[in-house]
């Protein structure tokens, strides 16, 4: 009797593909494989293996068992798991799941050591770089450097045997963590909820707690008693701390460090790629312990995963919404139900969605209530626009400026946040009207001062700044509209011309480098002013951060999306919650033309409850999520009428489903990207339906021709 095995391979296939095992190769869950597909060799991993002989028609052999460290069954099940959840093939999150794998391993750098063995003639320079290499082995120029003798020279000892090549290759730690280390002394508050914490990890199995502290009450202190525990009771436990933006990474790499001595294993899409590989291959062997990671860090292979933390539950970036589309924060909490392990979600202002859950009693629900020690929550206060207006062509109210001044006089920081890149949102024509747009694309181009350039922020288009209209012709006649960063930069530099200035947003700082080193600038007091995205709005602790001034509090309110307010409130709570994160009390002013608004008040009262409880009444009323599961289906194509046609016919077809509504097709919130028109349906379904079997269903119905995309989003963040 042979074996079948099922291999899922890494591709756009609906399912896994069975093949014979050929005798004595003896596969295992999880084995890499080299497998036949059609008329070329795919690689692929053991999904199944059951007893059988294939059917009528003899199965294709596996070709050839590959020694690539076998991705752990949890993982192929969580993938598997997360395909059926989001409507996708599994062959998109295998993929996810071996992108490390298939990363170059890192090449040996090439280092002079000293043989010991003498050169045929000895020269003063010689004698120097044969010291310098004593030291310990170093690159070819960089020993020229250090002994200050020419290459010259090193050939020379290297050709006469002084000096040897040695290849090393870069090696990641991943064994000195210090466990013992204790932390800070919590305060009451703190002790219980970390008590809570270390119970459910003791405990084992799946575990779930939403952590709910004010920004500043010490929620990630909390939380790294959770991950000592975990570590200390089981020499061979992993523990993954998911953040939303690379920025943040940094500063919680640096508090890990601080803790545990070792520095935790770090995956998001600007680590380079061969560290990738020694990350992917450090988390499948058990040797990395800690990931901190951006959300795609929850598709490694975990070889003994106890823990996951969810740091900023709230955050939109931890919805991918390109690809295989998926919430992390949802599956992370999947995962940990796969693995039977604790999952904990930490933020000041959760989700409604997680409110929800931990009302309903899935999660434990620990609050935390005040800032830890003498620091109090910063003072909101709302600026209205209508009353205070900035001078003509200018952004900062006089009120915000003057609070600006004062900060700047008692040698303290502002921050001022304004969620827009770039120095102007939108360039016109003033002669003919004409709104810059990039080709074949809906979205205005945003003007950038730094590289003269204007840009679609979506598409990545991008061309100089024209000095007439392209349109009509006109010359000089192009103005910039509204405010980016760069812009706010300009007027602060101009109002305060001592002032240490500096913008933080994506164009400026590229890199995980680039955001710890302008990270530490602001830390050590060497900025007056940050003016910045949400890059920097979220998590930082600036001791010396007084002010924070919100240029356009009211820009996330503009638009249809139903979670707008939700949104604003999240990011503006996280913007405020920066200041007076120490002795000295903070001040928060939001510059508004719509005071009334329920978001900013419950921002100015700091009254997060009486927010959620009129969200949360207003979301039951129309049985949206929470109370019921929504879906976004996309349909798009390049020819207008092909689209019209095949969205009538999916529309025609959609199956009749007990408390599921569908609404659209309408033009989607961008109806036109790179030329490609997009549709949009919504489903809105009761909490009972297997929403993702009607979809799949639905889907089923109608297979788009050639060029139409379909494209499924279960749990849109934007709806
Ligand atoms: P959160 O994650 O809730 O925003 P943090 O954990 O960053 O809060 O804590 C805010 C600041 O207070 C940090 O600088 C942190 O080190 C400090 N802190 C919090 N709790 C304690 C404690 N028990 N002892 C000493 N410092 C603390």
């Amino acid at each position: 009797m042979t074996r079948i095995a099922s291999i899922l391979l890494p591709m756009p296939l609906p399912e896994a593909f069975d093949y014979a095992e050929p005798e004595g190769m003896e596969l295992a869950i999880g084995d890499h494989v080299a497998v036949p597909l059609g008329p070329r060799t795919a690689r692929g991993v053991v999904s199944a293996l059951r007893e059988g002989a294939g059917g009528n028609r003899p199965l294709k052999p596996v070709l050839e068992k590959l020694d690539d460290p076998a991705l752990p069954e949890g993982t192929l099940r969580f993938v598997e798991w997360a395909a059926r959840y989001s409507v996708d093939v599994p062959g998109q999150p295998l993929a996810m799941a071996l992108r490390g794998l298939r990363a170059p391993r890192p090449k040996p750098a090439r280092l002079l050591e000293a043989t010991g063995q003498a050169p045929g003639r000895m020269t003063p320079a010689r004698e120097k770089a044969i010291a310098a290499a004593a030291e310990g082995p170093l690159p070819p120029s960089d020993l020229a450097a250090k002994a200050g003798v020419s290459a010259g020279v090193i050939k020379g000892l290297v050709d006469e045997g002084a000096l040897a090549v040695r290849l090393e290759t870069p090696d990641i730690r991943f064994d000195d963590l210090d466990l013992a280390s204790p932390g800070p002394v919590l305060n009451p508050g703190q002790r219980a909820a970390a008590d809570v914490l270390v119970e459910m990890v003791h405990a084992g199995g799946f575990q779930s707690a939403l952590l709910d502290g004010v920004t500043g009450s010490g929620k990630t202190e909390v939380y790294l008693e959770a991950v000592a525990a975990a570590l200390a009771a089981d020499p061979t436990a992993q523990v993954l701390v998911l953040l939303p933006e690379i920025a943040l990474t940094q500063a919680v790499l640096t508090r890990f460090q601080a803790r545990f001595g070792g520095m935790p294993a770090e995956w998001h899409s600007a680590v380079p790629p061969p560290r990738r590989r020694q990350v992917w291959e450090g988390v499948a062997s058990g040797k990395a312990r800690i990931v901190v990671g951006a959300r795609s860090a929850l598709f490694l292979p975990y070889a003994n995963l106890k823990l996951i933390i969810v740091d900023e539950e709230h955050d939109g970036s931890f919805k991918q919404e390109e690809g295989f589309i998926y919430q992390a924060r949802d599956l992370a909490v999947a995962r940990a139900h796969l693995e039977k392990c604790a999952v904990v979600l930490a933020s000041a202002t959760p989700s409604l969605e997680t409110l929800w859950n931990a009302g309903q009693g899935r999660y434990r629900w620990l609050r935390l209530a005040a800032r830890h020690g003498a620091s109090q929550l910063p003072d909101v206060e709302l600026i209205d626009m209508r009353e205070t207006p900035p001078e003509t062509g200018r952004w900062l109210s006089p009120p915000l400026v003057r609070a600006m001044a004062e900060t700047f006089e008692r040698g303290e920081q502002t921050l001022l946040f304004l969620n827009r890149r770039g120095y102007a949102p939108l360039v016109l024509c003033r002669a003919c009207g004409e709104r810059m747009k990039a080709p074949d694309t809906d979205s205005w181009l945003v003007e950038h001062r730094y590289t003269g350039r204007l840009v679609c922020h979506l598409t990545g288009f991008s061309m100089p700044r024209p000095d007439k209209c392209p349109h009509c012709g006109a010359q000089d006649s192009l103005v910039s509209i509204g405010p980016g960063v760069e812009r706010v930069e300009e007027e602060v530099r101009s109002l305060f011309p001592q002032a240490r200035v500096a913008v933080f947003s994506s164009d400026t700082v590229f890199d995980a480098e680039g955001a710890r080193t302008l990270v530490a600038t602001m830390a050590a007091g060497e900025i007056d002013v940050l003016v910045a995205t949400q890059a920097a709005a979220k998590g930082h602790d600036f001791p010396n951060l007084t002010l924070v001034g919100v240029v356009d509090a009211d820009l996330g309110l503009r638009g249809g999306d139903l979670r707008a307010g939700e949104r604003t409130f999240q990011l503006l709570a996280q913007a405020s919650g920066r200041a007076g994160r120490r002795e000295r009390p903070g001040r928060a002013l939001l510059q508004t033309y719509a005071p009334e608004h329920a978001v900013m008040q419950a921002l100015k009262d700091q009254d997060r409850d009486a927010f959620v409880e009129a969200e949360m009444m207003g979301r039951e009323l129309a049985a949206l999520p929470p109370f019921g599961r929504l879906a976004a289906i996309i349909v798009s194509g390049p020819d207008p009428a092909a689209l019209e046609t095949y969205v009538r016919n999916l529309a025609s077809v959609a199956p009749n489903a007990e408390g599921v509504d569908i609404f659209g097709p309408a033009d989607a919130p961008l109806a036109l990207v790179r030329g490609r028109r997009r549709k949009r349906f919504l489903v809105r379904a009761d909490r009972t339906v297997d929403l993702q079997g009607f979809l799949a269903a639905w889907r089923a119905r109608a297979r788009p021709p050639g060029q139409i995309r379909v494209t499924l989003d279960v749990d849109p963040y934007s709806f």
